[in-house]
């Protein structure tokens, strides 16, 4: 069953998903802007983006990482079981823990890129030498996980020169990339410098994000938790040094509010499926069912964040500058 309208051009380029629906060069979603939401969310019979967790495993123990709970990685015949149930979703992120650590990724690149989704692999690059060649001309882009320069990289997340040595080889071979960074009080000098690195390295868009009180992030110091009005300030700060600096990649920062509340589907190892984050949830995650025992579609039924999803796939709901996305729009 086809959700939606399946990519025409290759992964580099921007891509007519169908439906009055492009992935663009910056690595999100537009609509035609003739389209109402309203309209296009009656046409939605399944998500537009699925996280995909292929393993909670990681060989880096990040200061803010959510995802501490471990469980057994997915089999290659339930990874077939998922992605069938996946059919017809525009973008599916093969996602962790860190998903480069499975030895047998390519397969599960080939697996899920036969399916026609666009595919992004958020990672922390260190086992980037190792699957790069599998990955190219299939992955849409691999979304690193940097806190700009190396002494902050190296405090908040693990290993600057390891996470930059699988940049290069991601890049080498040809591999989209973005840039995806959390903000923390202690970091909002250092924005800059990840803007900086990712127009050096051309990335699609820089993504900023503030921490969720969920797993490693509940030791943190209240202090590094900045406000609404201080993620305003500070990216209005980039948007600034953007125009006199002539930063090319788009500029995205997430803050979590009730229009972001509940955006993300998140498919755990086991095929529970979870809107996330859900702010009064255990966990923050609100279970909508199983994707190994149902399609997607009959769990977007019950999925009541549709609206909350869209928007912010579509760069509605958060802060976004770019070549593709006017700032506010
Ligand atoms: S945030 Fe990502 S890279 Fe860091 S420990 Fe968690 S899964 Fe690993």
């Amino acid at each position: 069953m086809t959700l939606l309208g399946m990519p025409t051009v290759p992964a580099q380029l921007t891509r007519d998903m169908g439906n009055g629906l492009t992935f663009t060069a910056g690595h999100h979603f537009a609509l035609d802007p003739a389209l109402e939401i309203d309209m296009f969310l009656e046409r939605l019979f399944g998500p537009l983006s699925v996280i995909a967790q292929i393993t909670k495993r990681c060989n880096f123990d990040c200061n803010m990482c959510s995802e501490t709970k471990m469980l057994p990685d997915p089999t290659l015949k339930q990874l077939e079981r998922m992605r069938d149930n996946l059919a017809g979703v525009p973008r599916i992120f093969l996602s962790g823990g860190e998903p480069l650590l499975r030895r047998d990724f390519g397969d599960i690149v080939d697996m899920f890129a036969d399916a026609g989704h666009v595919l992004a692999v958020p990672t922390n690059a260190t086992k980037g030498l190792q699957h790069a060649r599998r990955m190219a001309g299939k992955v849409a882009f691999a979304n690193i996980g940097l806190e700009g320069p190396r002494a902050t990289t190296n405090r908040v997340r693990g290993d600057y020169d390891e996470v930059m040595r699988g940049v290069r080889a991601l890049q080498g071979a040809g591999i989209p990339l973005s840039l995806s960074a959390v903000v923390f009080r202690s970091t909002l000098d250092t924005l800059q410098f990840t803007c900086q690195i990712g127009d050096v390295l051309d990335v699609g868009k820089v993504k900023f994000i503030l921490p969720l009180r969920k797993g490693n992030a509940l030791d943190l110091d209240e202090n590094e938790f900045i406000s609404e009005d201080e993620a305003a300030r500070a990216f209005d700060r980039l948007l600034d040094l953007r125009s006199v600096h002539d930063w090319r990649p788009a500029l995205r920062m997430t803050t979590w509010t009730p229009e972001n509340e509940g955006h993300m589907i998140v498919v755990e190892p086991n095929g529970l499926t979870n809107a996330w984050p859900v702010y009064d949830a255990p966990d923050l995650f609100e279970p909508l069912g199983n994707l190994l025992e149902e399609p997607v579609s009959e769990i977007w039924k019950r999925y009541r964040f549709k609206r909350n999803h869209v928007m912010k796939y579509l760069g509605r709901s958060i802060r976004t500058a770019g070549r593709e996305v006017k700032p506010g729009a």
